[in-house]
């Protein structure tokens, strides 16, 4: 099967063609995914996109791209990456922005996987009023869910390719030639926000400000909450089984 798992379209430029990928998938899902940093929604996003055929949009990496451009950054890119150095989540209104930018997504065909927003209540009702003007509806929102100690754990060994951008960890997920990635031969690095001062502080923001989301979508029919203790396929074989349960379309 074709990887689609190239986040290149979303991050490099709003408006970037997407690359139209054979087969069609069975049918297109329209996906959100929540969980604290660290409880994996990254490396389910790419296993995701891989079996569904769906585009992985992230709003982190897409602040991480413009982190590694060499391009002039903007006054709001600049404040953006304050904020993320801190741990802090980036002002509603500049994120907002930047996925009205490529909002084209939310009508492909393919589907869609949001990772990393909406974070905020603000956001959830500013994706709804997108979604509601092109006409589309969430399939679903997944929530992955694991104790703190164990967020911790994964989040100080994750690596990331600087490159491609996959995801790796030291112990349970160590690529095979150390500090390389297996992908691209990109080298591998910590991300400036796992460092612990960090980690406290992005876990503080997640219950204060992304667990509302939970209870916002739980009434609006959509969560779907799925325990991310234990390997990687496992956490995604759970997840296709509740997806492939899912009637088409019920709510946005
Ligand atoms: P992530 O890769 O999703 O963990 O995002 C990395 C960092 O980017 C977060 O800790 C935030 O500082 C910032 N960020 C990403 N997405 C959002 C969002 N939807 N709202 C606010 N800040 C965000």
């Amino acid at each position: 099967m074709t990887s689609i798992s190239n986040k290149a379209a979303w991050v490099d430029e709003p408006q970037q063609p997407c690359v139209k990928y054979m087969p069609f998938p069975k049918r297109p899902y329209r996906l959100v995914l929540l969980g604290a940093p660290g409880v994996g929604k990254g490396t389910q996003a790419d296993l995701l996109c891989q079996e569904l055929l769906t585009c992985h949009l992230s709003t982190g990496e897409v602040f991480r791209a413009i982190k590694d451009s060499d391009r002039e950054k903007t006054a709001a890119q600049k404040e953006a990456l304050a904020y993320i150095k801190r741990g802090e989540l980036v002002p509603d209104e500049i994120v907002i922005d930047m996925v009205r930018e490529r909002s084209d997504c939310f009508v492909c065909e393919y589907g869609f996987i949001l990772d990393g927003f909406p974070r905020t209540l603000p956001q959830a009702a500013a994706l709804r009023t997108m979604l509601g003007e092109v006409d589309v509806a969430l399939d679903a929102v997944i929530t992955y869910e694991l104790p703190k100690e164990v967020i911790v754990d994964r989040l100080s060994g994750r690596r990331m390719c600087s490159n491609c951008r996959t995801n790796y960890h030291i112990e349970y997920k160590p690529p095979l030639q150390d500090g390389v990635c297996d992908r691209c031969a990109g080298p591998l690095v910590q991300r400036e926000d796992d460092r612990p001062e960090s980690v406290v502080v992005r876990l503080e923001e997640y219950q204060e400000s992304t667990e509302p989301l939970i209870q916002y979508y739980r009434k609006a029919g959509l969560l779907m909450q799925i325990s991310a203790m234990g390997d990687p396929q496992s956490v995604f074989r759970k997840t296709m089984g509740m997806l492939e349960r899912l009637p088409s379309v019920v709510g946005s």
